[in-house]
């Protein structure tokens, strides 16, 4: 099979709002009036950011997915997108249900797949995605102001824990372990929820490499420091109900591949928050408060400051980092 066989075969779809798609030099795109673009692009690597045996329709659809969440971050609406691929041999057992994936997230979220790269070489997988955000609304990071509420969406810590069972690190009951799992593989782009929350929020990012690490972007782009209440943190009834509270802990501040909404915004906008998540049938917790100190303080319930060590897990650690 050809390189263009394998274009037409699989990587070449309906478009529903493309004036020109695959097949010439370039794909043509008409924004819509009043709006300005939002552009994101993620590479994922096999051995670094997915284990190269993950079954190829969930990676497929996560390939997507991670960048949907970068334009949910924005508070933009995802249009169009590319994808680039190096793929080690024309395996179609495996091409065609990672194309379906990808094409299916993309249908779902009313994205056309407006062209790519194809080429042999190690698994590598690069997305260029392709918003449109109203003007003065989108959600940047340096933006968030003092006294502001953090909110966070969904639960946190789930996929970490997942990444932990895939390495053996963790075991728990087959269910739980397949919920965790889940989430790593296949989680949930917030896009509904982000566009609520242009021009309700002030700052927001999505989290990928943990709560604090992600937040912390946000709080030094604006300049401020963050209070974080770990009581109020998220939790699904699978992490609950797991007795490595050490290790609970440690993946709902650190973990990574939560892909869920870190954002902030005034007390005065709570309602305006909680009906925009409740449109987006969207989960949100306020977690916590924009304060003058920089850097992050987590508090527990009597409000004294809880230090967060690395404490028994090193290994996960070690493990997210060759993974993340
Ligand atoms: P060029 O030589 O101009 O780079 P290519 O031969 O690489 O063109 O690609 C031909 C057409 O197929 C282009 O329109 C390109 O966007 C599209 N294409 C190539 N790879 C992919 C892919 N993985 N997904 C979607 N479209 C692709
Ligand atoms: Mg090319």
């Amino acid at each position: 099979m050809t390189e263009f066989d394998l274009i037409r075969q699989f990587f070449t779809h309906p478009l529903r709002h493309t004036v020109l798609g695959v097949g010439d030099d370039a794909a043509l795109m008409q924004p819509r009036a009043g709006k300005i673009i939002a552009v994101s692009s993620d590479m994922l690597v096999a051995g670094r950011h997915f284990f190269p045996h993950t079954d190829p329709y969930r990676l497929g659809r996560k390939t997507l997915t991670v960048n949907l969440s970068d334009m949910a971050a924005m508070g933009a609406e995802p249009r169009w997108v590319t994808l680039s691929a190096a793929i080690p041999s024309a395996d179609i057992q495996w091409i065609k249900p990672f194309a379906q994936g990808f094409f299916d997230e993309a249908q779902a979220h009313n994205v056309d797949w407006v062209g790519g790269d194809t080429t042999s070489g190690p698994l590598n997988l690069a997305v260029t995605i392709i918003g449109e955000v109203t003007a003065h609304q989108a959600l940047r990071r340096d933006t968030a102001q003092l006294d502001d509420d953090i909110w966070v969406s969904g639960t946190l810590g789930d996929a970490a824990m997942g990444l932990a069972i895939l390495n053996h690190l963790l075991r728990l009951p087959s269910e739980d372990q397949a919920f965790c799992v889940g989430r790593l593989e296949q989680p949930t782009a917030r896009v509904s929820l982000g566009l609520r929350l242009a021009g309700v929020a002030h700052a927001a990012i999505d989290l990928s490499d943990g709560l604090v690490a992600d937040l912390g972007h946000i709080l030094s782009a604006s300049g401020v420091g963050a209070d974080l209440y770990l009581e109020q943190l998220p939790m699904s009834s699978v992490l609950k109900n797991c007795s490595y509270s050490g290790q609970v802990r440690e993946a709902m501040l650190n973990g990574g591949d939560d892909y869920e909404l870190c954002f902030t915004a005034s007390p005065d906008a709570a309602e305006q928050v909680l009906a925009a998540a409740n449109l987006a049938q969207t989960p949100v917790t306020q977690i916590g408060k924009v304060v003058s100190t920089l850097g992050t303080r987590v508090l527990d319930a009597n409000g004294d400051r809880v230090i967060v060590k690395r404490q028994g897990f090193d290994h996960f650690a070690e493990q997210s980092a060759q993974q993340q």
